[in-house]
């Protein structure tokens, strides 16, 4: 057992202790079995929160209505749920009502795929009601008992499936295929930014290539905001087959503009992110336009930033284009300042030496400054931007 769970045993042992059930289960007993790395230690009990509040001296409501509470222990913080059904589905997004019940077959049976459905007790034994460990072997995923049932209960289900195979490298058992490209529309129904965590995950998961190629497979592109183009959507799988995404930011910035959007917002305002995250993937397809017209110059890489250039630079290595990743270096070696407040003489500076009036004027001369240091044609020194200001302003003064 990982340290993780020994760690958590004492919580399991205490609510045995008490006489109600306890396991641990979900994607961290399923990354166990696959050696893989766990995060989140999730805990399935018969007591309902009440009686778990009982059991232990610190507790948080976090979502009692959905029988979870956190338990505070030895520095430690668990989700303990009670085991649950979910009932009646209304607009197929949360179950309106759920019920607590004292049957670990029942919990696990309302869980989306077998591989996510054991239950490990603190002796070490994995409890596989659903045939999650042929399936493990076998690498595949499987909806848990009806797949109809499952994708008609919970559509996020289908992304959720998608991105698990993306993150395994896992495929998907046909009839549960067959089933999430039959309830693919009802995609329409989840809220996006649900939608978004999911397909977001997959972008960035080492087997990408495979959730997205089941993406469309599964036609469920349609029901995706701004997804509607499947060959432009297809170009995607054109990169080479050792591609990763580095970053979210990159993977959405190539997807837009493959779409052919030239600023990100448009498509991601339709995906409810961050303003941030809407950004940096505007500023990455400004990079990617800038580049497809020729070489970087010097004020792309201050006002992009060199995380946009080289983003899109390994776009075009995934692409087995022609890339320049030492020229970015050396424009970023000779760049003298990375933004306006490292210019050697503050604009207030300027006003005072020189008599300038609050005003346009000076703006647009700071503006100036800051341009020629960027471009290198001025020294970043008082001395430098003194001399510059002064020739300046004569002038101008020459041309009035
Ligand atoms: P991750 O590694 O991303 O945390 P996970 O499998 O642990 O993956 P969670 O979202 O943390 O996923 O959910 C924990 C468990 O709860 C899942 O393993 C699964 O058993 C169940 N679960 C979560 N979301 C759903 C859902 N929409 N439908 C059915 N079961 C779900
Ligand atoms: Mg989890």
């Amino acid at each position: 057992m990982p340290a993780e769970f020994v760690k958590a045993l004492p919580i399991l042992q205490k609510i045995r202790n008490s006489g109600y059930e306890a396991y641990f289960v979900g994607g961290s007993v399923r990354d166990v079995l696959l050696n893989r790395r766990i995060h989140d230690v999730d805990i399935a009990t018969s007591a309902h929160p009440a009686e778990t509040k009982q059991i232990f001296e610190h507790t948080i409501d976090i979502g009692i209505e959905h029988g979870t509470v956190l338990v505070l222990e030895k520095g430690g913080e668990y989700e303990v749920t009670t085991f649950r059904t979910e009932d009646v589905y209304v607009d197929y997004r949360r179950p309106s009502h759920v019920n607590f019940v004292r049957k670990l077959s029942e919990d696990l049976l309302r869980r989306d795929f077998t591989i996510n459905a054991f239950a490990l007790a603190d002796d070490g034994e994995v409890i596989d009601l659903y045939g999650g460990l042929a399936d493990l072997e076998a690498r595949i995923l499987r909806a848990v008992g009806n797949p109809t049932e499952r994708f008609n209960e919970d559509a996020l289900r289908i992304m959720r499936g998608l991105r698990f195979a993306a993150i395994l490298n896992f495929d998907l058992e046909s009839t549960t295929f067959a089933s999430m490209k039959e309830h693919a529309h009802l995609l329409s129904k989840i809220s996006i930014e649900r939608i978004f965590i999911e397909l977001d995950k997959l972008l960035i998961a080492d087997f990408w290539q495979k959730g997205f190629r089941e993406l469309l497979a599964i036609e469920a592109y349609p029901y995706l905001p701004g997804f509607s183009d499947r060959t432009a959507l297809g170009n995607l799988l054109t990169l080479s087959s050792d591609f990763k995404f580095t970053t979210a930011v990159q993977a959405w910035g190539y997807l837009a503009h493959q779409l052919g959007y030239s600023d990100g917002k448009f498509l991601l305002k339709k995906w409810k992110v961050s303003r941030e995250f809407s950004t940096a993937v505007s500023k990455f397809l400004t990079a990617y336009d800038k580049r497809l017209k020729g070489d970087f110059s010097p004020e792309d890489l201050y006002n992009l930033g060199k995380s946009s250039l080289t983003l899109v630079e390994e776009m075009f290595a995934a692409q087995n284009l022609e890339t320049n990743f030492e020229q970015i270096s050396a424009l970023d070696a000779q760049l003298q300042i990375r933004n306006k407040k490292e210019i050697a003489v503050p604009a207030g500076q300027i006003m005072t030496e020189f008599g300038i009036q609050p005003g346009p004027q000076i703006g647009q001369l700071f503006h100036q400054i800051e341009l020629e240091i960027v471009k290198g044609h001025l020294q970043n020194t008082p001395q430098h931007i003194f001399d510059y200001v002064k020739k300046t302003l004569g002038e101008l003064k020459f041309h009035k």
